[in-house]
C-alpha cells in the first residue's frame, strides 16, 4: 500500500472498498450545501475518509450558539467572526492536508447553484430550509446527480438519498445512463425530494433549530448517515443505498425507515417525472429584494403559500424578542449575533426583514426564525 493511502487502511478493509474504492474517493468531488451542524459533521467525516475535493458553501459566520453541535468550529472562530465555509476549510486542512477544499461564502440560490455544482459527483444537504432543498433537488434531477438529504431539529432527524430517475415517464425519453439506472442492469433510482415532500410547509409552521432548539446527537446521527450514503455513492456501491426515509426521535427512542419506494410510481412529480425544474428556473420559490434606503429586504414567495399561522409563530418567537401580532401582520424584534433585526410577516407569506440591506442575511434570518 502506498504511503498516500496508509491513513485509510481501516476503511479500505471494508466490503466494496479496497484500494480501488479509496482511489475513487480521492478523485471525487462532494458539494456540501450549508456548513452548519449537518454540514460541519459531514465535511469533517468526508475529509477524514479522503474525499479528494470538498466544495463547502455557507452564507453565515460562526456564532457562539453554534459550538454546541457544529463540530468543526471553536471559540476562536467566534471571536474572529470567521465565515463558516472558511473556518471549515482551515480546520479540514489540519485534519487532512491531502485534500482540496473550496470555501464559498454565499447564499445558495438559482443563479449560482449550477456553478457551485460544477464537477461535483454528489450533493450533500446541510441546508436549513425547504426552498433551497427543492433547488438542490431540481439540480440533482436535472443533472443526474445523487443528492443526500438530511435534516434535524429538536430531538428529531430525517435523511434520504435521492438517486434521480434520469428520465421522466412523461417525457418518454430512453432510459438514462447514470450508474444506478442503465438499460442492462435495471434501475436503482429512487423517488426525489419533491416526490416525498410535494409542497413546502407554509412559512412559520415548521419548527427551526433557532426557535425550538436542537440536540447535538440528532444532528450527528443524521449527518453520519449522510456520510455513509455518500461514501457508498462515491465508491459506486449503489445497490447498498438505503431505500427508506430515515426518521428518528432521540427523546422518544424511535428510529425507523419509512418505505417510500412507491412515491415515484404513485405520484405525479413535476420534477423527476415531468422534468420541470421550477426552483432552478426561478418560477417558484422566493425572491429577495433590498428596499432602497430603508436598511431592509423584502422576501416574497412567487407562489401564494397557505396562510400563515401567526399565533403559533408568535408563541415561538416570544422566546427571542418582542412580538406584536394582529390580523394584518406579525412583527418581531430579534437580536441575533449582536445585531438587531425586525421581521414583519404578512398573511400571504411576504416578509420584510429590517436591519440589513443584504438579501443573503435577510434570507438567513428568515430561515432561522420563520423557517421553510
Ligand atoms: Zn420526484
Amino acid at each position: 500500500m502506498s504511503d498516500e493511502l496508509a491513513r485509510y487502511h481501516r476503511q479500505m478493509l471494508l466490503p466494496g472498498f479496497g484500494e480501488a474504492g479509496q482511489r475513487r474517493l480521492l478523485d471525487a468531488t462532494a458539494l456540501i450545501l450549508g456548513c452548519g451542524a449537518l454540514g460541519s459533521v459531514a465535511a469533517d467525516m468526508l475529509a477524514r475518509a479522503g474525499v479528494g475535493h470538498l466544495v463547502v458553501v455557507d452564507r453565515d459566520f460562526v456564532e457562539l450558539t453554534n459550538l454546541q453541535r457544529q463540530v468543526l468550529f471553536d471559540e476562536r472562530d467566534v471571536t474572529d467572526a470567521i465565515p463558516k465555509a472558511e473556518a471549515a476549510k482551515r480546520r479540514i486542512a489540519k485534519v487532512n492536508s491531502q485534500l482540496r477544499v473550496t470555501a464559498v461564502v454565499d447564499d445558495v440560490n438559482p443563479t449560482n447553484i449550477e456553478r457551485f455544482a460544477k464537477g461535483a459527483d454528489v450533493i450533500v444537504d446541510g441546508l436549513d430550509n425547504f426552498e433551497t432543498r427543492y433547488l438542490a433537488n431540481d439540480l440533482a434531477v436535472k443533472r443526474g446527480l445523487p443528492y443526500v438529504y438530511g435534516a434535524a431539529v429538536g430531538t428529531t432527524g430525517m435523511a434520504f438519498t435521492v438517486l434521480p430517475h434520469a428520465t421522466g415517464h412523461a417525457t418518454g425519453h430512453a432510459i438514462g445512463n447514470t450508474p444506478w439506472e442503465n438499460a442492462a442492469g435495471g434501475s436503482l433510482a429512487t423517488p426525489c425530494f419533491r416526490c416525498l415532500f410535494e409542497e413546502a410547509p407554509p412559512p412559520g409552521s415548521s419548527p427551526t433549530c433557532d426557535t425550538v432548539g436542537v440536540v447535538g446527537p440528532a444532528v450527528a446521527i443524521v449527518a453520519n448517515f449522510q456520510v455513509a450514503e455518500t461514501l457508498k455513492i462515491l465508491t459506486g456501491q449503489f445497490d447498498r443505498i438505503s431505500r427508506t426515509l430515515l426518521n428518528l426521535d432521540l427523546w422518544a427512542n424511535e428510529l425507523h425507515g419509512l418505505k417510500v419506494d412507491n412515491a415515484y410510481d404513485k405520484g405525479d412529480c413535476p420534477c423527476c417525472k415531468h422534468r420541470r425544474f421550477d426552483y432552478l428556473d426561478g418560477t417558484t420559490g422566493s425572491s429577495a429584494v433590498a428596499l432602497c434606503g430603508r436598511d431592509a429586504v423584502q422576501l416574497r414567495h412567487r407562489q401564494q403559500p397557505e396562510s400563515v399561522d401567526f399565533e403559533l409563530l408568535a408563541a415561538r418567537l416570544r422566546r427571542h424578542g418582542r412580538v406584536k401580532v394582529n390580523e394584518f401582520m406579525l412583527r418581531a424584534r430579534l437580536s441575533d449575533s449582536g445585531y438587531d433585526y425586525e421581521i414583519t410577516l404578512f398573511p400571504d407569506g411576504r416578509a420584510i426583514v429590517k436591519g440589513t440591506d443584504r438579501p443573503a442575511v435577510a434570507r438567513g434570518i428568515y430561515a432561522k426564525y420563520v423557517g421553510a
